[in-house]
């Protein structure tokens, strides 16, 4: 059987990326399954840099196809800030409450028209060091002007979708995770899995 290794050491997107993959013959490792694990920084410039960067680094480590992913929240009104910065935006150890506080701070006096924002996760997979290949998920929406809803983590409380007429933070965790920038990036990386490696789904 084909094996692939995530790199991430986030059990919560292990988890997810497990079940989207689910029904494809996969041995899905990660760092548990490994004495020597590196952790890659994320020293991009961009989400793909980090994506590669980390697949690549531990291609090299495990020489198994490897699976790396980055996100972040583009918010037009601010040139695409916070985005590859998300985490960090408001400073170093800053919480998830500090980044909303300071984006709702940046977005006052902007009017509705002008809020678009873009969710966006980019998954790298490392066929080799020299053969890594990009897919790319995202969901549109726009920033709120106050914080919105208790679900999810992020920036899920200040982003807007009309189509739902919610924020992220207001929907069931199943359906934002249906729908997200995340399930659509994993779910074109299944596609191109079943295709460069000739997978046959199980149990169809
Ligand atoms: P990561 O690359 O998936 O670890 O995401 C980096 C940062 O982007 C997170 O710390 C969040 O601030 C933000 N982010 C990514 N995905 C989401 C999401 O689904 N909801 C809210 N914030 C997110």
């Amino acid at each position: 059987m084909n094996q692939i290794v995530l790199a991430t050491n986030n059990e919560h997107k292990i988890r997810e990326i497990s079940f989207i993959l689910r029904d494809l013959p996969l041995s899905i490792l990660s760092k548990k399954d490994f004495s020597d694990f590196p952790d890659v920084e994320e020293t991009g410039q961009t989400l793909e840099e980090n994506a590669i960067l980390k697949a690549r680094a531990i291609f090299e480590a495990t020489n198994i196809i490897s699976i790396a992913d980055d996100s972040g929240l583009e918010v037009a009104a601010l040139g695409g800030r916070p985005g590859v910065n998300s985490a960090r935006y408001a400073g170093p150890g800053c919480s998830f409450e500090d980044n909303n506080r300071k984006l709702l701070k940046e977005m006052e006096g902007v009017p509705e028209s002008q809020r678009e924002a873009l969710f966006r996760c980019v998954i790298a997979i490392s066929f080799r060091p020299d053969d890594v290949e990009l897919v790319e998920g995202r969901v549109t929406g726009k920033i709120t002007t106050e914080i919105r809803g208790l679900q999810g983590f992020g920036y899920d409380p200040v982003f807007f979708l009309p189509f739902y007429n919610k924020t992220f933070a207001e929907l069931p965790p199943e359906e934002k995770n249906r729908i997200s920038h995340r399930a659509i990036a994993i779910n074109k990386a299944r596609e191109l899995l079943i295709k460069r490696l000739n997978l046959r789904v199980q149990n169809e």
